[in-house]
């Protein structure tokens, strides 16, 4: 290992098989794609050389613009929610890191990620780029309405708490699709939501307490 280089690759690989075991299996995530994805995506890559030490711990951390990168449970709760086939088409609003990205990339066909931080979207862009995830395409601006240029979509995950459900990010879903994003104010509490939509009818389901970084409407 070169001076100065942190801790090893497969030092990393080992804390990321225990924080599977310890953070996502025993808290009942089961699906097997959701687990294998989990164990593949290399969480410190996503964060700073500063935060790479921490990267398997249960709990979110800092990354640029004021903004975080997921608890990687809650990371895995979202996959598994969204029950993303291989031929799936999902949209994620709120790149942050590309972490959660990489995730999807993994059960899905192709994603699309959005984040209205410009910095974020190019770190997170040659980050994705660099670890060879080709699937995913990142995209600058504001997701808050979703993006219909890749409409439908089988799953649309939103890191992000919105005040309540986008009716734009219902309508971009296909039929059967499935939304998933925390709902409430930043400052109380925010539910995790599940929209399941089928035909024209929605059905919402709570998936818990969570705590996110605002959606922001720049339009
Ligand atoms: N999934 C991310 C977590 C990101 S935190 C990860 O794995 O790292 C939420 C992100 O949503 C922040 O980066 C924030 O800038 C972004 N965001 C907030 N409002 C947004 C909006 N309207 N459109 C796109 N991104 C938004």
């Amino acid at each position: 290992m070169a001076k100065g280089a942190g801790v090893s690759e497969s030092r990393q690989r080992d804390r990321r098989l225990a924080m599977v075991r310890r953070q996502v299996e025993s808290r009942g995530i089961s699906d097997r794609r959701v687990l294998a994805a989990m164990r593949s995506v290399p969480r410190h890559r996503f964060v700073s050389v500063r935060h790479a030490d921490q990267a398997y711990e249960d709990h979110p951390l800092p990354i640029a613009a004021d903004q975080t990168i997921s608890q990687p449970y809650i990371v895995a709760l979202m996959a598994d929610a969204a029950a993303i086939h291989p031929d799936h088409r999902v949209l994620e609003v709120g790149t942050g890191s590309g972490y959660g990205a990489a995730v999807l990339a993994h059960l899905g066909a192709s994603v699309i990620t959005v984040e209205r931080h410009r910095v974020l979207a190019d770190r997170a862009a040659q980050v994705l780029d660099d670890l060879g995830y080709h699937n995913v395409t990142v995209v600058t601006g504001d997701g808050s309405q979703g993006h219909p240029p890749g409409a439908p979509y089988d799953a649309v995950v939103v890191t992000a708490a919105a005040d309540g459900i986008p009716p734009a990010l219902v309508d971009q879903l296909a039929d059967g699709g499935r939304l998933v994003i925390p709902v409430g104010s930043t400052a109380g509490a925010q539910e995790l939501t599940l929209v399941h939509r089928r035909g024209d009818a929605t059905t919402t389901r709570p998936l818990g307490p969570v705590r996110f970084v605002p959606l922001v409407e720049d339009s």
